[in-house]
């Protein structure tokens, strides 16, 4: 649906001017607020009394659906984090976590600041319910009526493991809010951006725990991040970034020093590779599949001194006639009967492959007069074989690439399965 006809079904709604709904829809969408959760704000602004059907009746979690108005919840609070979001054009500090009874949890956000700890049991009278991914969540804000019991209410012990909102970085995924990880710093680098408020220092890397590592952004820099150490995080967020699940470590975060050493898992999640391309991007995966080509722009390549983009016959795409750095790189299209991924190798990776160092590729092409002799040679060494491969994912309108940490040579009789392999292709 357009956001026209969005517009024009509210305005027929609410008995108000179209023109009037739409402006205030845009900006809405404009600030990324999803058009569901938009129109709902405006059915509010607009006091639609319809959409509730009613008083609201009391309800245990597991039965609310996102078909459900409004609703009294009783719970007890597992988390609770606060986050700036742009709404309407102005910043405005939310509250988001989750909340459990008896029967279920649910995620909620609250438009105004409650003062809600996690721990405390309380219960949300008149809360909106809206659809998130599929899923009811709660909606406190100016109309919901909030109170504190002072009895707390039982909840099962799986809930109850939640409150406070520790996790490992495994379990996180992309939605959770108000998450405290403990993490060892196993990357770090300080970015310059252009925010939406011009520029701004940024700090990105990699975390890393017992259970694996995941990326992150620290929008507000803390001096406790730093490369190779150690920190505790309370109140973050995870969102998705190129596919992948990242920590978001914000203003209303809280960063501590660790004086313990974290150490960092080497487990990684071994996948089909059709299943792998299907998640639409993982951080750390590890794939097994048979190299079935190495790709165009392979072997010898040149680089910009700018950008460091790959460039062609001297010429870079952004910035014209340059002399051009030389490098390695692999690109392998590696295939397991469920998909295909390019497989990228640095230098380091496709000087192992070769067999040789960027000097000898050098000395190959200067001696052949064609620095294609080098992507051929690679070519005739790892094409038919199968590898075990470890890196990056990331699925877009380019393809799905994996940038590799490692690339071994698989070690179950890889001749035999190539074989097989190539049997199957030529049947
Ligand atoms: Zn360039």
């Amino acid at each position: 649906m357009e956001l026209d006809d969005h517009a024009e079904d509210l305005a027929s709604d609410l008995g108000v001017d179209k023109e009037e709904v739409k402006s205030d829809l845009q900006n809405l969408v404009e600030y990324s607020v999803p058009v569901d959760e938009a129109k709902q704000s405006l059915r509010r602004k607009y006091g639609d009394g319809s959409s509730g059907g009613g008083a609201p009746s009391s309800k245990d979690i597991a039965e609310i659906t996102p078909e459900d108005g409004n609703v009294t919840v009783t719970g007890v609070v597992l988390t609770s984090g606060k986050r700036s979001i742009r709404y309407q054009g102005s910043d405005h500090v939310i509250v988001e976590g989750r909340l459990a009874d008896g029967t279920g949890a649910i995620d909620y956000t609250a438009w105004e600041d409650f003062g809600l700890s996690a721990g405390d049991t309380i219960t949300a009278g008149n809360a909106g319910v809206r659809e998130w991914d599929g899923e009811p969540e709660l909606n406190l804000g100016e109309s919901t009526s909030l109170s504190f019991e002072d009895e707390s209410l039982d909840i099962p012990a799986a809930y109850a493991d939640e409150i406070g909102g520790d996790a490992q970085l495994a379990d996180l995924q992309t939605g959770d809010r108000a998450v405290n990880v403990e993490v060892a710093v196993v990357e770090c680098e300080r970015r310059t951006i252009d925010g939406r408020d011009g520029e701004t220092e940024i700090l990105s890397g990699v975390f890393g725990d017992e259970s694996g590592r995941l990326p992150f952004t620290n929008w507000d820099p803390a001096p406790e991040i730093e490369e190779g150490g150690a920190v505790r995080i309370e109140n973050a967020y995870v969102q998705e970034f190129r596919g992948v699940p990242e920590v978001n470590v914000s203003e209303f975060s809280t960063v501590t020093a660790l004086d313990r050493e974290i150490e960092v898992g080497a487990d990684s999640t071994t996948m089909d590779v059709g299943e792998a391309v299907r998640t639409g991007g993982i951080y750390d995966v590890e794939l097994v599949g048979n190299a079935i080509a190495v790709r165009d722009g392979s072997g010898l390549i040149q680089r910009c001194p700018e950008c460091y983009r790959v460039i062609q016959k001297g010429q870079c795409r952004t910035h014209g006639d340059v002399d051009g750095i030389d490098d390695l790189r692999v690109k392998a299209i590696l295939d397991d009967g469920t998909g295909a991924v390019t497989v990228v190798l640095d230098d380091e990776l496709t000087e192992d492959v070769y067999g040789g160092t960027l000097e000898d590729a050098l000395e190959q092409a200067r001696e052949a007069m064609d620095q294609e002799v080098v992507a051929d040679t690679i070519r005739e060494r790892i094409v038919g074989k199968e590898y075990r491969v470890r890196g990056h994912l990331s699925v877009d309108e380019y393809g799905a690439n994996l940038d590799a940490e490692t690339f071994e040579e698989s070690a179950d009789d890889p001749e035999a399965r190539a074989t097989a392999f190539l049997e199957e292709v030529r049947a």
